[in-house]
């Protein structure tokens, strides 16, 4: 008999507590690490030689929406090959359970998916009957049971209501749900007094859970938002953890003043993390989305369909000025709401200009096509505004421009956070990592959560930390990054024997060659697994070998209690 199942040897562990990495074998077994240090002669069944590459706990995603996407893909290719091996679920008030004839459909469950279970119960023993490709952190969400009780109204709760919504939190988190979560500005849950919320938080904090919160605002009310959540976690007594922290719209630059907040929360004994997502976009990034008016452009059309039919029809003077008025006329009125404020741009400083191929209708742009189609494909990583000044003209012209000569091959992204917002998020020590995404995959083409307006992040999030954040622009340190997604959200959430490498904890493993991490998808084309990770083990079970996606399912549930 071997000594262990599969061996790691020679390579370098950062362990996930902050350390910096250290020379270590890994013996595992039984999908646990049994021991850790110089295995010598020891055998095994497998052994994986990692000299030269990095060994670290498997990776965390704070922020995840594949509750449903594992009932149809239960290997989640998208997830692992990033390296993760664990992902928070049930976030932004929608989860997949309690489900009535009532509350069906209202997010994140796409065409695919055959409901069949009903309550918390019968979704845990759904996925862990078709595997899942990552352990999973189920919550039950506001939105879905609100949606149930008050019937899809969006109006404040009736005190019977409010006990109703409590008992199915209740159920929820006896069965097993981690947390409870809301989306407090989306239907059906924009009008939920304070009270309600601090009710239902209380309710799952009296059972060991948490309270994650997409809180009432990430434009103008942020501020407002996150002072009521912070309100919310210290009456209801609660973990908090605030959802992809963002000070979009008229609270930019209200980063750092976030931060220094639930710092002093922190200071007064309140328990408070966050997450955030590692792009300077939210909201829509898309640049089509956010400047056309939906009569010129179908953001649910993919962009290599609407490009030539818009490219053709800039050729027609009366198209173009009526199209360019439109855009003004957004562009200048006041924003208000959650879909204002993410879905229209408000500035031409916004619209940056990431990706210019070659130009695919000469001619097409107006008097300016010959000279200017040169000087235009220099202007990447430049916002509309600032190519505007170069070329001393109005941005909206450039715009139109820019779509008229490159078409398809023009990728324009609507950013919306600022800089030094993002770099105080970034460097706060409590502040995890979520990609707010749908897990999919690129080996089944045909794959129902193979959405149309997929975003880098769904596949790059954590090559993006450690490659460009952590090792190109020195941000945080490589052992810091890794703590972000390791053993942070596994004190946050309570996730036992995880998020550290040592022995007797789950052998969830990460290795990776910290010089190669890179993400490889872009906004344009973000549909690409990223670059530097070698193997991935979930509970021990390979899930990525060398370099390449297995199909494993050896992810467990992760409920409340376990
Ligand atoms: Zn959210």
């Amino acid at each position: 008999m071997k000594d262990f199942d599969l061996a790691i040897r020679g390579g370098q562990v950062i362990d996930g507590t902050g350390k910096p990495a250290f020379r270590a074998d890994l013996g595992l077994r039984d999908g646990r690490v049994s021991e850790m240090g110089d295995l010598g002669p020891r055998t095994a069944s497998v052994t994986l030689d990692v000299g030269g590459l990095t060994v670290a706990p498997g990776f965390v995603d704070s922020h995840g929406h594949s509750d449903f996407a594992l009932a149809v893909n239960p290997p989640v290719q998208s997830q692992v090959a990033q390296g993760f091996t664990t992902e928070i679920g049930g976030n932004c008030g929608v989860s997949p359970f309690p489900l009535f004839d009532d509350n069906r459909g209202i997010e994140f469950d796409p065409p695919g998916v055959t409901v069949t279970w009903t309550d918390a119960p019968s979704y845990f023993a759904t996925v862990k009957g078709r595997g899942l490709g990552v352990s999973f952190v189920p919550q039950v969400g506001h939105m879905t049971i609100r949606q149930h009780v008050l019937r899809g109204e969006d109006r404040p709760a009736g005190e019977s209501e409010v006990d109703l919504l409590e008992a199915l939190v209740q159920q929820a988190l006896a069965a097993g749900a981690k947390g409870f979560s809301t989306g407090l500005d989306y239907h059906p849950t924009q009008n939920a007094a304070t009270e309600e919320v601090i009710r239902l938080a209380r309710a799952a904090g009296a059972y060991g859970g948490l309270y994650t919160s997409h809180i009432r605002g990430y434009g103008a009310r942020f501020p407002e938002a996150l002072t009521e959540a912070l309100a919310i976690g210290k009456a209801a007594g609660v973990r908090l953890v605030v959802s992809h922290i963002a000070a979009c719209g008229a609270s930019r630059g209200r980063g750092p003043w976030a931060v220094q907040a639930m710092a002093e929360a922190r200071r007064t004994g309140q328990a408070v993390a966050c997450d955030m997502m590692l792009y300077p976009t939210s909201g829509v990034w898309w640049g089509p989305r956010a400047v056309f008016p939906s009569w010129a452009c179908d953001w649910r059309q993919p962009w290599d369909k609407e490009a030539p039919r818009l490219q053709a029809l800039l050729g027609d003077d009366a198209f173009r000025s009526r199209l360019r008025a439109d855009i003004e006329e957004g562009r200048r009125r006041p924003k208000s709401g959650f879909d204002e404020e993410a879905m229209v741009f408000g500035s031409w400083d916004d619209i940056w200009i990431e990706e210019v191929g070659t130009p695919s209708s000469e001619g097409s742009s107006g008097g300016s096509s010959g000279e200017s189609s040169h000087h235009l494909g220099s202007l990447v990583g430049l916002s509309i505004s600032t190519a505007a000044r170069a070329g001393a003209r109005e941005p909206v012209d450039v715009f139109l421009d820019l779509v008229a000569a490159y078409g398809e091959s023009l990728s324009t992204v609507h950013q919306t956070i600022d800089p030094g917002d993002f770099d105080a998020f970034l460097t706060d020590p409590w502040t995890m990592i979520g990609t707010d995404t749908v897990g999919t995959s690129l080996e089944r083409s045909e794959e129902a959560f193979n959405i149309i307006q997929a975003h880098p992040r769904h596949y790059g999030t954590t090559a993006r930390l450690i490659g460009s954040l952590a090792r190109d622009q020195g941000k945080l340190s490589l052992a810091e990054a890794v703590r972000r997604l390791t053993s942070l959200p596994a004190t946050v959430y309570g996730l036992q024997d995880r998020g550290v490498l040592r022995p007797g904890a789950w052998a969830d493993i990460v290795v990776f060659d910290p010089l190669r991490v890179r993400e490889r998808g872009t906004y344009r084309r973000p549909k690409a697994y990223p670059e530097g990770f070698v193997h991935v083990l979930v509970n021990g079970v390979p899930a990525v070998l060398d370099g390449k996606t297995t199909g494993a399912t050896g992810g467990r549930l992760i409920s409340l209690g376990t």
